[in-house]
């Protein structure tokens, strides 16, 4: 029986190590029918917005699988990136990336016994997008976690070590400063690793992580963390075991996998079949295991593996004196294939599986307390704040603090005066005697307000359960 696979040659180099990889796929006797699609740069030349047909949609629903080259992100046309398009419509929420020394690469960690995986949120965070200009000089940028989108990850990261037969799960997040958002994270961790008992949990600050994969590699297992720490940190592990000519990437989804070479388009050495094809080879070796072909993926490790630690053939950007061209390397893969390495441990993989998210959990409780303002003003904070108390004289609502870029600037802090932009955040409870937060008090309000002051935007101030669903700011009561 036959593989069906989408394949996308993307931009750039694309072509060049979509060649070299299919190549010493068919070597292989793998058998595999193609589904030839575009995506990109040729897409977004034909007027295609979104750099993504309805074909190769269409193609993707059909096999669930792509092989795809780099697509370049256009600068002056075309829209979003269709890299990103292709993640959210598919939605596959998990990034994986496998860190990993390989024996004959030159690194200054080469002797260190580094094999980690670092499972990224794919979907949420920073990168969905959600930008304002909040006045004409404060930009903001949303950063949504949910619960939903953190279980997901979490999950597949517990079911990855199980597979991979991992011992040790290390959340990475920033919840000592974002205590909801990166808080929610590490929460929804904490609550799934009951569910996985044979798996150590632990947590670990972004930056000390950061700090110990450059110090101690050899303690990391597999670290689940949140979308940007996590593009941030798998760069720098590709860094740690020789670099982008070698990382690969698996975006996977319930439904949609998409393997894919880390790097880019590398326009600067396009067509001059120089470009390292090892990147995208273990891309596929990853989506041969996505596949269930362990044997065909552990036979096209291995012969990888031979090239470069036995046979010292290197790709250029890993050895400036080799001749070898990109096709040539490939050549050699398929001449290796069949021939083992002693040193590389073999890993026993099983079947990823994928469990059931928990039905969400709604609050027993949750009331409005109040609302936060957002406004722009040039005044100073004892008169801003002395406006909006008389301003809510008349309102269900008192003003109890104003923040600017989140530390209280109002009631002044004594002997304290913070740097203040045009950007504030004024916060109102209900008055002890007004028991309802009801949403006319809230429009009729925020007119008032209109009359004197430029708002930006509101937020509710809820409590769950009995627990605020908000943050104070530094120094607020
Ligand atoms: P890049 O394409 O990754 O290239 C950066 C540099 O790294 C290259 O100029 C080349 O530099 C070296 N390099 C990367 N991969 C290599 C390989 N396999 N073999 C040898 N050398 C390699 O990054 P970029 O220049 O920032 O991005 C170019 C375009 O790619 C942009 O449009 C970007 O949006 C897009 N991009 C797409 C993806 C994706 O499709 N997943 C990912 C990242 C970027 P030297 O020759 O100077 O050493």
């Amino acid at each position: 029986m036959s593989l069906s696979i989408t394949l996308i040659e993307g931009d750039g180099v694309g072509p060049e190590i979509i060649q070299a990889t299919c190549r010493v796929l068919k070597a292989t006797g793998l058998k595999i029918d193609w589904e030839v699609c575009e995506a990109g740069q040729l897409s977004f030349k034909k007027g295609i917005s979104s750099g993504v047909p309805a074909e190769t949609i269409a193609s993707l629903k059909r096999t669930k699988v792509a092989l795809k080259g780099p697509l370049e992100t256009p600068v002056g046309y075309g829209e979003k990136s269709a890299n990103v398009t292709l993640r959210a419509l598919f939605d596959t929420y998990a990034n994986v990336r496998p860190v990993r020394c390989i024996p004959g690469i030159e690194t200054p960690f080469s002797s260190r016994p580094i094999d980690f995986v670092i499972v990224r949120e794919n979907l949420e965070d920073l990168y969905t997008g959600i930008e304002y200009m909040q006045t004409p000089s404060v930009a903001e940028a949303l950063k949504l976690i949910t619960r939903k989108g953190s279980e997901k990850i979490i999950r597949f990261a517990f079911e990855l070590a199980r597979a991979e037969g991992r011992k040790t799960v290390h959340c990475a997040t920033k919840a000592n400063i974002l205590k909801l958002t990166e808080g929610l994270f590490k929460r929804v961790f904490e609550d799934i690793s009951t569910d996985y008992p044979d798996i150590k949990a632990h947590h670990i600050i972004i930056d000390n992580c950061a700090h110990q994969m450059v110090v101690r590699p050899e303690m990391f297992d597999v670290i689940v963390t949140t979308n940007l720490h996590g593009d941030i940190i798998s760069d720098l592990g590709s860094g740690l075991v020789g670099g982008l000519g070698l990382a690969s990437a698996a975006n996977i989804g319930r439904e949609v996998s998409i393997f894919e070479a880390v790097h880019g388009s590398a326009p600067d050495i396009a067509g001059k079949n120089i470009v390292n094809p090892m990147a995208l080879l273990f891309s596929a070796i990853l989506m041969l295991r996505h596949l269930n072909e362990f044997d065909v993926a552990h036979f096209l490790e291995q012969a990888l593996l031979y090239t470069v630690a036995v046979d010292h053939a290197f790709p250029k950007d890993l050895d400036k004196n080799s001749s070898l061209t990109t096709q040539e390397f490939a050549d050699r893969v398929i001449g290796n294939l069949g021939k083992k390495t002693e040193f590389w441990p073999e890993r026993t993989y099983r079947p990823l599986l994928l469990p059931a998210l928990n039905k969400p959990v709604l609050p027993s409780s949750r009331k409005d307390l109040g609302i936060d303002v957002y406004i722009e003003s040039e005044l100073m904070p004892q008169e801003l704040g002395e406006s909006l108390t008389r301003i809510a004289l008349p309102s269900p609502f008192e003003l109890t603090m104003i923040s600017n870029r989140g530390v209280r600037v109002f009631p002044v802090l004594p002997d304290l005066t913070p740097e203040t932009t045009d950007h504030y955040r004024a916060r109102f409870f209900l008055k002890e005697s007004s028991n309802e937060l009801i949403d006319k008090d809230i429009l009729e309000f925020i007119c008032h307000v209109g009359t004197h002051h430029r708002w930006m935007h509101i937020e509710k101030l809820s409590e769950f359960n009995n627990t605020p669903g908000f943050t104070k700011a530094q120094a607020e009561d």
